[in-house]
């Protein structure tokens, strides 16, 4: 008989790719995989731990299972890095979870959810690399391929460490072969994903490092490629210059600041400090005057000061992101941040994540205006909920696309309007595909 899988997913691009992953090997052991879930035999919460919020998000959504369970009968399991972390735990803590799993090893589902038919069960492997990759996508225009997995960095906010163990790269003939495969069925972009894409290499002697990776991935015929996240104590010149002369490398760089404040990036274990940031982004800016710079950022660490936050707004005003993710503070466990006082009052962090975001729109708006009357390239994705097609520009920007065309394809508009989100305007011009997959 056949069975219905519903997916859930919170968190990171990483988070993404992996339920793609986990959509590919349920599909191949027979399983359907159904979009609601209301029609679901079984739902899997794909959960993320980076912030107490997405924490809770997740518990949030259970009460949704709970319900279709009063009606027929539904096995939920929770997996990714909650699962890693908690384990047995979860189980115990919500009586409607049937298994658990965790931040690697999913092509052991078909068995796990077999087992869970019968008995609640738990099973973690050690965090491994899936080497060949398992993804059933969701977009057939960009394709994520990962190139790392874990961290090694230990920034004492975060959990990824514990979550998905140390930064292990993927041989280089699978990434290629992979971005290979993508290419001949159609595919238009790449977005090459990892914790930190600019560490790959650094943990084996036989794959090079991530410049020459970028140059080969650039060099398969595929028509744009993109990267992130980009850890600004590993970017370096040798990856821009790259970005300059490989045509179809895209113009944006998604560098995690995390904070404008020397003392606050010493105490996030960040091992890098605002001048190298500044330099980085010039350097980057220098070479390519139309780069888009984005980033991460934290409010409200341990210990940070009016002051301390006054230096974050002020690397916001000389760098001009083109977009920012900022979030709240809140302590992690098993992090080395956990054991610190989480001593700035919660009023504080919204009030100063309020100003981050608040400045921010202002500056996206201003850039974005900037655009106004100019031909950019686009490569449509998809088709928005009023109806309007929407695509990226190469620097990363969103842009709504009036005209006459189809998802998947390189087309050029004239800007004609902004917010601090999104541009949009008319197609001028179709460079149409060989079709999609
Ligand atoms: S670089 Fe730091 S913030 Fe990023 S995943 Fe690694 S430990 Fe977490």
């Amino acid at each position: 008989m056949e069975t219905r899988v519903y997916i859930e997913t919170w968190g990171c691009q990483m988070n993404l790719h992996q339920s793609e992953g986990i959509a590919g090997v349920l599909a191949s052991a027979g399983y359907t995989i159904e979009e609601n879930l209301d029609r679901a035999d079984v739902v899997i919460f794909n959960g993320c731990m980076v912030r107490q919020k997405a924490e809770e998000k997740v518990f949030g959504r259970v009460g949704a299972v709970v319900e279709e369970k009063r009606k027929r009968p539904v096995l939920l399991g929770v997996g990714g890095c909650l699962g890693q972390i908690h384990g047995e735990a979860l189980l115990k803590r919500v009586a409607s979870i049937d298994f658990v799993f965790g931040s690697s090893g999913h092509k052991a589902l078909p068995g796990l959810i077999e087992r869970a038919r019968k008995q609640r069960v738990t099973e973690l492997s050690e965090p491994v690399f899936d080497t060949e990759s398992t993804a059933r996508r969701k977009s057939q225009v960009s394709g994520m391929v990962t190139i790392t997995e874990g961290c090694s960095n230990f920034c004492t906010y975060c959990i990824v460490p514990y979550a998905r163990g140390p930064m292990r790269s993927r041989p280089r003939d699978l990434i290629l072969k992979e971005v290979e495969r993508l290419c001949g069925d159609g595919y238009r972009e790449v977005l090459l994903l990892g914790q930190n894409v600019n560490s790959y290499g650094t943990d084996r002697t036989d794959n090079g490092d991530f410049a020459g990776l970028l140059t080969a991935v650039s060099r398969t015929g595929i028509s744009r490629v993109r990267f992130t996240t980009s850890h600004p104590k590993d970017m370096s010149e040798t990856v821009l210059r790259v970005m300059v002369q490989e045509p179809n490398v895209c113009h944006h760089l998604h560098l995690a600041c995390q904070s404008g404040s020397d003392s606050v990036l010493r105490a996030m274990n960040r091992r890098y400090d605002r001048d190298h940031y500044i330099a980085i982004t010039k350097m980057g800016r220098d070479l390519m005057p139309d780069l888009n710079i984005t980033t991460d950022l934290i409010v409200g660490f341990p210990g940070e000061t009016d002051d301390d936050f006054e230096r974050t707004m002020d690397l916001i005003e000389r760098v001009r992101f083109g977009s920012v993710f900022a979030a709240k503070y809140s302590p992690r466990p098993m992090t080395r941040g956990a054991d610190l006082p989480d001593n700035v009052p919660a009023s504080v962090k919204e009030a100063r994540l309020e100003r981050v975001l608040s400045r921010q729109r202002t500056i996206a708006l201003e850039e974005n205006r900037h655009f106004i009357g100019c031909e950019i390239e686009v490569l449509t994705e998809g088709v928005a909920k009023n109806g309007e097609l929407y695509g990226r520009a190469d620097d990363h920007r969103t842009v709504m696309c009036q005209g006459d065309t189809d998802v998947g394809e390189l087309v050029t508009i004239r800007v004609e309007g902004t917010s601090a989100s999104s541009l949009s305007g008319g197609i001028l011009v179709r460079e149409k595909h060989g079709g999609m997959k």
